[in-house]
C-alpha cells in the first residue's frame, strides 16, 4: 500500500537534494509534483488542494531558514502535513469508566468487519480484557458462524443467535437489535469488560442499512462506533465515509486491507474529511494482522522513512522483551552492529513470517521494493550456513575475508563464492544504515525507544 505514492514524493525530494536555495519557481514545481502524486494516489481533490496550499504556503514562509537543506524543510514539511491529514496525534480506543465498554462496528459488506471483531477481541484480550462478541450481523447467511470462528481463535465468548455455534450463550431471535442490545445485557451480567458489537453491511449505501445501524447504535449507546473502511476501494471510500457519518455517525476509523496494492490514497482521506481520527489499520487476514494507527509512523512510512518504531513493537510481540531490547538498541546505537546481529535479525524477520511487510518498514528500503518483492525466505537458511562457515574473528571483522577465506566458507557452508560475496555485501549495506539511523537524520520518534 501507497509504494507508488511513496516513490513519487521521494523522487521528487530527490531532485531537491541539489539545490543550495529554493526559489519560488522550485516550490511551485514541487508543489505540483506533490499533488500530482496525491491525485494519482486517488487522495480526495479537497484534501489535495488544502494539503499542496498548506505545503506551498509554509515552503515559501520564513519557517524556511533554518539549519536543515532545502530538499530537508521541504520534506519536513511535507511530513508535518501528513500526520495532519491522518489525524494529528494517537487517539487510543476510549474504555468506559463503566464498564462494560462497548464497541459498534459499522461499514459495508466486505469491508472487514467481522475480522476485526476478532482482531480487535484478541488485541483487548492480550491487554487483560475480557472482551464479548456479539453477533448482530443477521443479513450475511454465514456472518454467524464466521464471527464464532474468529472468536473461537481469539479465544472469547461470543453471544450469536443462532444455534450450532460455538458459544456459550445463545439467544432465540432473529432480530438484530434486540440481539445487540441482549448482547450488551449478557456482558453487563457477566462481567465483560468490553462488548464488540457486529453489525450487518450491504454491498452500497442503501437507507435500509443505515436505518438498522442507527437503531442499533440506540439500543445500545455505544461508547465508540468504529466505521471500518475497505482501503481498497478507492475514490468511494470518502463518499462511503460521509454517508455513515451522516446516517450512523462514528467515533473512529478503521483501515483495512492496507496489505493490498491499491493507490490508498482515499484511505488517506477519511480522517481528513471526516475529522474522525483513525484508530487500527488492518493489514492482512490473520488475526495478529494488525495494528495501532499512529499517524506519524504512518506518515514516515510513506515518505520513505521507515518505520522502525513499527518495526520494534512487533519484534516485542513475536519475541521475548530482552532479544527485542537488544535489537532496538542495536539500531539506536549503530554500533558494533555484526554480522552475528545482521544473522539474528534475519532469523527474527523470518520468524515473524512476513519479510516482505518488515522490510519495506526499513528506511531506505522503497528502492529496494523490487528486490524485495523476489526475496527468498530459504535465503535466511543460506545466511545463516555462510555466518556459521565463519571464524569469530571473521564475524567480528569481516574486512579480513580474502578471496581464500570466501572459498573456504563457501566450501564449508555448501555455498558458492558469489553468494558469500552478496551476503557480504548485503551486510555492508545493512551496516551502513544502521550507522546513519543512528546519527538520528530521518528517525522521527527514536526518541522514545528503549536502549
Ligand atoms: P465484513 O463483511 O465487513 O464482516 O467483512 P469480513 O470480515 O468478512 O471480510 C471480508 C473479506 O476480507 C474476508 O475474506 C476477509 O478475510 C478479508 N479481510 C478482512 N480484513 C482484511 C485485511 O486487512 N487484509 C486482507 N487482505 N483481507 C482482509
Amino acid at each position: 500500500m501507497f509504494a507508488s505514492l511513496s516513490d513519487r514524493l521521494t523522487s521528487t525530494f530527490k531532485n531537491l537534494r541539489t539545490k543550495g536555495r529554493l526559489s519560488e519557481a522550485d516550490i511551485d514545481a514541487t508543489v505540483r509534483e506533490i499533488r500530482r502524486a496525491l491525485l494519482d494516489a486517488d487522495v480526495a481533490v479537497s484534501v489535495v488542494r488544502a494539503f499542496t496550499a498548506s505545503v506551498r504556503e509554509r515552503a515559501l514562509s520564513a519557517e524556511v531558514s533554518g539549519a536543515l537543506n532545502p530538499a530537508q524543510q521541504v520534506v519536513k514539511i511535507v511530513n508535518e502535513e501528513l500526520v495532519g491529514i491522518l489525524g494529528g496525534a494517537t487517539r487510543q480506543l476510549r474504555l468506559a469508566k463503566n464498564p462494560p465498554t462497548v464497541i459498534m462496528l459499522a461499514g459495508l459488506q466486505g469491508a472487514g468487519k467481522t475480522t476485526l471483531a476478532g482482531k480487535l477481541a484478541l488485541h483487548l484480550r492480550s491487554q487483560g480484557h475480557t472482551p464479548l462478541l456479539v453477533a448482530a450481523d443477521l443479513q450475511r447467511p454465514n456472518a454467524v458462524t464466521q464471527l464464532g470462528v474468529v472468536a473461537e481463535r481469539a479465544g472469547v465468548p461470543v453471544f450469536a443467535p443462532h444455534p450450532g455455534v460455538a458459544s456459550e450463550y445463545e439467544a432465540p431471535t432473529g432480530d438484530p437489535v434486540w440481539v445487540a442490545r441482549e448482547g450488551v445485557a449478557t456482558a453487563r451480567s457477566r462481567h465483560h469488560d468490553v462488548v464488540i458489537v457486529d453489525t450487518a453491511g450491504r454491498l452500497g449505501v442503501d437507507a435500509e442499512l443505515m436505518q438498522q445501524a442507527a437503531d442499533i447504535r440506540d439500543a445500545i449507546e455505544p461508547d465508540e462506533t468504529i466505521f471500518v473502511i475497505d482501503a481498497m476501494i478507492g475514490q468511494d471510500a470518502v463518499a462511503t465515509a460521509q454517508a455513515f457519518l451522516d446516517g450512523v455517525g462514528f467515533s473512529g476509523v478503521v483501515l483495512s486491507k492496507l496489505d493490498g496494492d491499491a493507490r490508498g490514497g482515499a484511505a488517506l482521506s477519511v480522517a481528513s474529511v471526516t475529522g474522525r481520527p483513525i484508530l487500527f489499520a488492518s493489514t492482512g487476514e490473520k488475526l495478529t494482522d494488525f495494528e495501532v494507527f499512529h499517524p506519524d509512523r504512518m506518515a514516515s512510512r510513506i515518505l520513505d522513512m521507515g518505520d522502525v518504531l513499527t518495526l520494534i513493537e512487533q519484534a516485542e510481540r513475536a519475541f521475548d522483551a530482552d532479544q527485542a531490547e537488544a535489537m532496538a538498541s542495536k539500531l539506536a546505537s549503530g554500533e558494533g552492529f555484526t554480522l552475528e546481529d545482521f544473522l539474528v535479525q534475519m532469523q527474527q524477520l523470518k520468524q515473524m513470517g512476513s519479510m516482505k511487510k518488515m522490510l519495506g518498514m526499513l528506511p531506505g528500503m522503497g528502492q529496494m521494493r523490487e528486490a524485495l518483492e523476489n526475496f527468498d525466505e530459504r535465503e535466511v537458511d543460506r545466511i545463516e550456513a555462510i555466518v556459521r562457515s565463519m571464524t569469530p574473528a571473521e564475524r567480528r571483522t569481516p574486512k579480513i575475508i580474502n578471496g581464500s577465506r570466501r572459498a573456504r566458507i563457501a566450501k564449508g557452508s555448501g555455498t558458492t563464492t558469489t553468494d558469500v560475496n552478496g551476503l557480504l555485501e548485503r551486510f555492508t549495506a545493512a551496516q551502513k544504515m544502521m550507522a546513519q539511523m543512528s546519527k538520528g537524520g530521518g528517525m522521527p520518534g527514536m526518541p522514545g525507544m528503549p536502549g
